[in-house]
């Protein structure tokens, strides 16, 4: 490891409960820090959700997803991971989004992001309502379609809600199709479920030849199984992986907007990112955490997990590029 590299402040050196929370204890490391080029992989925190139709609250996501990453330790209890060791990684701070204005928002985001793939540094998100993912990928595509491995219950391939509104967090992989953000043979969705307002989103799925794996067919196949085929999907390409919580079983993420019953439990949460090694992720993020609905915390603690296994999974590849 490079001696240069940050390192996230140690729960035997200061209490977990004290200090100023940054995702993982990382140094803050803002856009304009002499330091902004030395980082590999930075941590953003988009605190938006007026892409919600149902219940609000991942505006507040971030910052509760801060106080429960103060909990995440240095190495990886089963792989032995240690990816601080790894890459160079930080929090980048929040994007500050326009709550009243959603295209002021997402030009705001994207933005944001064409600073921090400017500087070289993939980004690990934490949102945020879905909506946040495409002006990321607004960026991290702009040099080309990008393959997806999503997680989440819903397909979020909706055309338009409300008779023609086209932003919402339910239509943001079918805007990021028409832009050719995505290219859809390497498009993965895992878990869909719940009930349907039609077929529109998997009609669309199936005509541009976008991978649909249902919750029945997840638990019937298991979760090692399902993540090979993703990793087939995605090939050796650039690939964004985006994880909405509501993938997971409510009884173990119930602080979300649109929770849907017969998910996967907390295990398989972590043990579906675990199946994404050696994809060759350039961005990812864990969006949806709504803290007004679990105030508990333990959305937000299992949300934390989840992006200390996509840091894990991302920091692997960083030794990889490096070899
Ligand atoms: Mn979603
Ligand atoms: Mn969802």
């Amino acid at each position: 490891m490079s001696d240069d590299f940050f390192q996230p402040v140690s729960g035997m050196d200061l209490p977990r409960f004290a200090g100023i929370p940054t995702f993982m204890r990382l140094p803050h490391v803002p856009l304009d820090h002499a330091r902004l080029s030395d980082v590999d992989i930075g941590l953003v925190g988009v605190p938006w959700d007026s892409g919600t139709t149902n219940r609000p609250g991942p505006r507040h996501g971030p910052r509760q997803l801060r106080d429960a990453s103060t909990m995440i330790r240095a190495e990886h209890g089963v792989s032995g991971i240690r990816p601080f060791e790894l890459a160079n990684c930080a929090d980048l701070g929040d994007v500050g989004p326009n709550p009243a204005d959603i295209a002021d928002s997402m030009r705001r985001i994207t933005g944001f992001y064409e600073e921090v793939l400017a500087a070289g540094i993939r980004p690990l998100t934490a949102g945020g309502d879905h909506l946040s993912t495409l002006p990321i990928l607004r960026a991290v595509a702009a040099t080309g379609p990008v393959g997806l491995i999503l997680f989440d219950s819903h397909t979020d391939l909706y055309r338009s809600y409300f008779g023609g509104t086209m932003y919402t967090h339910g239509t943001p992989f079918r805007r990021a199709c028409e832009e050719g953000l995505l290219d859809p043979s390497r498009v993965i969705m895992i878990g869909i479920r719940g009930t349907q307002y039609d077929s529109e989103d998997r009609d669309f799925a199936r005509a541009e030849g976008i991978r649909i794996v249902p919750i029945e067919e997840f638990h019937a196949r298991g979760a090692r199984d399902v993540m090979a085929e993703a990793r087939e999907v995605a090939g050796t390409g650039a690939t964004y992986v985006s994880y909405d919580i509501d993938f997971v079983d409510p009884a173990f993420a119930p602080g979300t907007g649109t929770p849907e019953v017969g998910g996967p439990n907390s295990f398989e949460a972590l043990d579906v990112v675990r199946g994404l090694a050696g994809v060759n992720i350039v961005g990812a993020d864990l969006v949806e955490v709504s803290p007004p609905f679990d105030p508990s915390g333990g959305t937000a603690y299992l949300g934390v997990s989840i992006m200390f296994e996509l840091l894990c999974q991302m920091a692997s590849g960083q030794r990889g590029e490096a070899a």
